[in-house]
C-alpha cells in the first residue's frame, strides 16, 4: 500500500465547511477489521447533498464523503473475510457517522460488507450503488405486498435519476407496465429504452392532490416525496401500494388519512442505509440474477474522483441523467 493516497474530505474550519481532494495516510485511517483498496465508489442525491453542503450529511468531522464503496480486502482481522475477497458497502452511516468512499483505502467494519455477486464487475456493482440497490428493496415491496403485473401498472417518480432508471429497468423485467414520472422532456427516450410505457410530466403530479382521485395505478416507487407523494396516494388503486424512499421534491407529505382507510392503500418506507444484512444479500442476489445487464450499460457513466464537486452541483440543479460511477484512482 503507498504511503499516501487520495481522498476526498469535508472538513469544517474558520472559512465553514469545505470539500476538497486531500492525501491521506494509513495512520489517519480508522482502526476497523478489514481494510479494502477501493476500485469504484458512486454518486448519488446524497453525496451530492454531502459535497455541496447543501444539506448537512456528514455528522461528524473531518469525514471522508461517499456513501457506496466496492474493492478488494487487502488486509483482514475478521474470520469472515480475506485477502482478495470483492466487496462492498451500501450506506451504513457512511459519509454520515463512518468514513466512506470517496478514497483508495478504507478501513471498513466487517460487519457492513456484502460480497460483490458473480455476475458484476466493481464497476457494474457501483452502476448499481445505493440507488441500484434501494430501487430493488422498493420492487421488493411492491412483490411482498403480493403485486403482480395482472394487478395494474406501476409509476415510478424521479424517473430519469438513479433510483428511478433502475427501478422502471427491473419493473419491466418483472413484465409490469411501467409508468414514468419525469420532470424533463429529453429523457423521454432514455425512459423508454428502459421499458417505461407511458410517461406523465412532474408538474401533473406536483400539484395540490384532492383527498382520493381516480385510481391509475397498483403501486408506486416514489423518489420524490411531498406534494407528489400526496398525487401517488390519491391516485393509488385499492389495497395498491406506495414505496417511499426520496425526497428530491421536498420532505413533507401533504395528504390525508382517506387513501388509507377509504382504499386501504399502504404507504411503505425504505430504508436502505440501515437496512439488514439479510435483506441486503436478497436484494443484491436479485440484482444480479434479473438485472438487464444491457440496459445497465446504458444508465452510468464513469468519471474521474477530482471532478465530484462539479458533478454533485450538477446533479442537485437536475441536469444529470442515470447513475455516475466515480474511479477513485
Ligand atoms: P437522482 O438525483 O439521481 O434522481 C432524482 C430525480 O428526481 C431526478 O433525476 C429528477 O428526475 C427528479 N427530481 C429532481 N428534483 C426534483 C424536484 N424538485 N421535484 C421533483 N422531481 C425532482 O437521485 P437518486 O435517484 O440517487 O435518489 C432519489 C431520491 O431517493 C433522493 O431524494 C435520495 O435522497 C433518495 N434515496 C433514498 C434512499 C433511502 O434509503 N431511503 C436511498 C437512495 C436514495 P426527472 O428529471 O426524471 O423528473
Amino acid at each position: 500500500m503507498q504511503s499516501t493516497f487520495n481522498a476526498i474530505v469535508a472538513r469544517s474550519d474558520d472559512a465553514g465547511y469545505r470539500v476538497a481532494l486531500e492525501q491521506l495516510s494509513r495512520s489517519e485511517l480508522p482502526d476497523n477489521e478489514v481494510l479494502v483498496k477501493i476500485d469504484y465508489s458512486t454518486l448519488n442525491y446524497k453525496d451530492a447533498l454531502a459535497v455541496t453542503g447543501a444539506s448537512p450529511i456528514c455528522r461528524r468531522l473531518p469525514m471522508v464523503c461517499g456513501i457506496d464503496l466496492a474493492g478488494i480486502v487487502v488486509e483482514s482481522k475478521s474470520s469472515a473475510w480475506q485477502s482478495g475477497d470483492r466487496v462492498l458497502v451500501n450506506g451504513f452511516g457512511l459519509s454520515e457517522t463512518e468514513w466512506g468512499g470517496y478514497t483508495q483505502f478504507q478501513s471498513v467494519s466487517s460487519n457492513y460488507l456484502v460480497k460483490i455477486p458473480e455476475a458484476f464487475s466493481a464497476e457494474q456493482a457501483m452502476a448499481i450503488g445505493t440507488a441500484g440497490y434501494t430501487a430493488m428493496l422498493c420492487v421488493h415491496a411492491l412483490q411482498d405486498h403480493g403485486l403482480t403485473p395482472s394487478h395494474g401498472p406501476i409509476v415510478v417518480t424521479g424517473a430519469s435519476g438513479g433510483v428511478g432508471s433502475v427501478a422502471i429497468s427491473l419493473l419491466s423485467t418483472f413484465g409490469f407496465e411501467v409508468v414514468a414520472v419525469s420532470g424533463r422532456e429529453s429523457t423521454h427516450d432514455y425512459l423508454r429504452s428502459l421499458g417505461a410505457s407511458r410517461i406523465l410530466d412532474r408538474a401533473d403530479l406536483d400539484a395540490k392532490a384532492k383527498p382520493l382521485e381516480k385510481e391509475q395505478w397498483a403501486g408506486a416507487v416514489d423518489s420524490v416525496g411531498s406534494r407528489t407523494l400526496a398525487t401517488l396516494l390519491a391516485r393509488t388503486n385499492r389495497e395498491g401500494i406506495v414505496a417511499a424512499c426520496g425526497l428530491a421534491g421536498g420532505v413533507d407529505l401533504p395528504s390525508t388519512v382517506m387513501p388509507f382507510i377509504l382504499r386501504g392503500v399502504t404507504l411503505r418506507g425504505i430504508d436502505s442505509v440501515m437496512a439488514s444484512l439479510e435483506r441486503r444479500q436478497r436484494a443484491w442476489d436479485d440484482l444480479a440474477r434479473y438485472l438487464n445487464m444491457e440496459q445497465l450499460q446504458t444508465v452510468y457513466k464513469v468519471e474521474p474522483m477530482s471532478d465530484i464537486p462539479k458533478l454533485a452541483s450538477d446533479l442537485l440543479a437536475g441536469n444529470l441523467v442515470g447513475r455516475i460511477v466515480v474511479d477513485v484512482n
